[in-house]
């Protein structure tokens, strides 16, 4: 076998168990009598399965059931599902569904906290002043927008950008999980407190989370500074610099030029 090959098998199996860590699946049963029935399978392609699971079963006392994988989850199935969703409050006053944007394979996702007016206007995340900064971050990587994956906890614009409140992250967030299952990225950013806290489950702040790398359900997460907040507090830029410098590292990405080893200029004065 070539190397490339295995080298995909290898990523196919990775990307596989970060779906299934994500659906909440713990570990698996290898049980040697689950195994032979597994053999069984192989062997008889016809044989009945009606007794037998059509998957292996979580270990026993590790959580609740997780959901039946779905054999055929691709974003456009997840974008389906959402249809033209009312399922919190917010869809009054939207304008679009900002569903996601980028490289449906991409290593690296930047998971920001909700559409902003022009977002909600275009319907793509992160295209207003902050979505500029962000651009620039990912350009001073040496990726372009396209080849990431740029999305938010939430899919609809709350009135005034006032934060989300925790009935529509309950309502969305099942959504994203399912994207970044589907991606089964390498890592993932998250920009800002919201997006930090809730991936990560914790109510610490985003001055505690930023800078070292966390785990979420198998999958590596570096929080760092919303570039909304950085617009306002340029000071902190290097910060955030450093903190997508670690990813860098982390995805092996070249490091920048000596041109480029100072954080991005911002997108607005300041
Ligand atoms: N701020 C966010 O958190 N997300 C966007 O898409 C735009 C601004």
């Amino acid at each position: 076998m070539s190397t490339d090959s295995f080298a995909h098998i290898v990523e196919e199996v990775q990307r596989s168990l970060r779906w299934l860590a994500l659906a909440g699946w713990k570990g698996f049963d290898c049980r040697p009598e689950t195994l032979s029935r597994l053999d069984g399978w192989s062997r008889s392609p016809v044989a009945s399965v009606a007794s037998t699971p059509k998957v292996p079963q979580p270990v026993a006392d590790q959580g609740p059931a997780p959901s039946p994988v779905p054999c055929a989850e691709t974003l456009a199935r997840i974008r389906q599902d959402i249809g033209d969703c009312q399922r919190c409050k917010l869809w009054r006053q939207r304008r679009h569904i900002v569903f996601g944007q980028g490289d449906p394979r991409a290593r690296l996702v930047f998971v920001g906290e909700g559409p902003g007016f022009d977002e909600d206007r275009q319907g793509e995340p992160f295209v207003g002043a902050a979505g500029q900064l962000l651009t620039k971050i990912i350009q001073a990587m040496g990726l372009s927008r396209e080849q990431v994956y740029i999305c938010n906890i939430i899919k609809c614009h709350p009135p005034g950008n006032r934060n989300p409140e925790a009935d529509e992250i309950a309502a969305c967030l099942p959504f994203l999980k399912r994207q970044l299952a589907v991606i089964a990225p390498d890592c993932i950013c998250a920009l800002g407190a919201v997006a930090a806290r809730t991936l990560l489950e914790t109510d610490l702040p985003i001055s505690k989370l930023r800078g070292r790398f966390h785990q979420v359900q198998g999958i590596v997460v570096m929080p760092t500074f919303h570039p909304a907040y950085l617009l306002r507090n340029p000071e902190q830029k290097r910060a955030v610099w450093e903190d997508i410098q670690q990813i860098m590292v982390r995805l092996g990405l070249p490091r920048p030029s000596r041109g480029q080893s100072r954080p991005p200029t911002g997108a607005t004065p300041g």
